[in-house]
């Protein structure tokens, strides 16, 4: 079904019209309108995005992603009018909870936040488990929401908890906790404590290709993706970062690496902020500027596994610590010129379309994960850009559709669906 036909079927929905209504003040006859401006491909396309920030602000400030919020910049609203069909809907537990040792609690709560609130805004999203799934939604004319984790599960990786996710509907999930080593894979930005991955690790990649989750190797160190890919029966992901090639920080993947992703089949999404994407950026941030406000906050907290338990170290001191924080977005400053266009985008896409192939390079955003965002990008709303830069790539209209979607698509479902 064509979007505007699935746009059509949207319009019946007086909850949507409501919902809509509260945050846009249209009515149910610009539906069109609403889902933004941009050329007719994009709204033709599958869209999906491989990581967009959800449920942290909604936890810690007790606000509903249906809502048009003020600011951040991730809403349902505002991804309607970027026109996408489907997101991972990516739950994240953060280095503050690994101390406690509260990452297994904080990733339930987080995410049955992400299942209450999807089933709250029913009219618009919901929870697809597989590739059948997410176009079965999208016939609907709704988002497919397709669970994700960043950072730890468990530091141990306990495969009955890796389980329990996967049966409240998690699908894809990091390895790495987040920028922290854990006990089985090697992060980017810690130390290589296993030269890779461990024993256990192949374990977890084991068990995962038999649930059928997509394993995404996002924030682990060049020999864990490699490793893993090698471990890995199915095609793994690299969700957000850029290359090092571009710009040479730990979070970008080399060359070699992402070689490895698409040979195996593989996906690597092109996260949308200037620390990874943008040179200029990056070395105006070498000559003793602020470094990225997560890279900030990382070095002024003390070592992870450092802090005592106790009256100090609860999980809602920490919800209260981490609460003034959301919406997570880049709070700094950076001069005009070295501020960057959406055109900077396209060119590192065109640099992985060149090293890996049409096939193997997607979108994965990290809306309100503190991307240092292009200056024609405020929120998810303006996802059209993207679609508009690529044009002037002069790229084909299939090409550009697998790096809007499909890509993403093929993979979920040779995973979740072994074909
Ligand atoms: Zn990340």
């Amino acid at each position: 079904m064509k979007r505007r036909e699935a746009l059509k079927g949207i319009a019946l929905l007086p909850a949507v019209g409501a919902l809509l209504t509260k945050c846009e003040s249209p009515n149910r006859h610009n539906l069109q309108k609403i889902r933004g401006e941009g050329p007719a491909l994009h709204w033709d396309a599958f869209v999906m995005d491989g990581h967009v920030h959800v449920m942290l602000r909604e936890l810690l400030n007790n606000t509903d992603i249906g809502q048009r919020y003020p600011d951040g910049t991730v809403d349902l609203p505002r991804a309607i009018k970027g026109g996408l069909d489907a997101m991972f809907f990516s739950v994240y537990t953060p280095e503050e909870y690994y101390p406690g040792r509260f990452e297994t609690k904080h990733t339930l709560r987080v995410l049955q936040l992400a299942i209450d609130q999807i089933r709250k805004n029913d009219a618009v999203i919901e929870v697809a488990l597989n590739a059948s799934d997410i176009e079965r939604i999208n016939k609907k004319g709704k988002i497919a929401a397709f669970l994700d984790l960043e950072g730890g599960f468990d530091l141990e990786g306990d495969i009955l908890v890796l389980r329990a996710l996967y049966t409240m509907g998690l699908r894809c999930l990091q390895l790495p906790a987040h920028n922290t080593t854990n006990s089985f894979i090697d992060a980017c930005s810690d130390a290589s404590v296993w030269g890779g991955i461990n024993d256990h690790c192949r374990n977890i990649i084991r068990e995962m290709n038999d649930l059928g989750m997509v394993i995404n190797v996002a924030h682990a160190s060049m020999d864990a993706i490699i490793q893993t890919a090698e471990a890995s029966r199915h095609p793994i992901i690299y969700s957000h970062g850029g290359f090092y090639s571009i710009v040479d920080v730990p979070r970008c993947i080399t060359d070699e690496a992402a070689k490895v992703v698409a040979a195996k089949g593989g996906v690597i999404g092109i996260q949308f902020g200037s620390a990874f994407n943008n040179p200029l950026y990056d070395e105006w941030r070498r000559q003793g500027q602020p470094r990225s406000n997560s890279e900030a906050r990382r070095a002024s907290s003390p070592p992870v596994f450092d802090l005592p338990i106790g009256e100090h170290n609860t999980i809602a001191k920490i919800d209260e610590h981490l609460a003034p924080q959301m919406p997570m977005v880049f709070r700094g400053t950076m001069p005009d010129e070295i501020w960057m266009h959406t055109d900077q985008l396209a060119r590192v896409i065109d640099y992985g379309v060149n090293l890996v192939g049409e096939d193997h390079i997607a979108l994965g955003s990290d809306f309100d994960g503190w991307p240092e965002l292009s200056r024609d990008m405020r929120d998810i709303s303006d996802y059209p850009q993207i679609t508009i830069e690529l044009l002037k790539l002069g790229y084909s209209e299939q090409r550009i559709r697998k790096i809007l979607g499909l890509n993403w698509l093929r993979v979920i479902r040779e995973v979740t669906e072994g074909k």
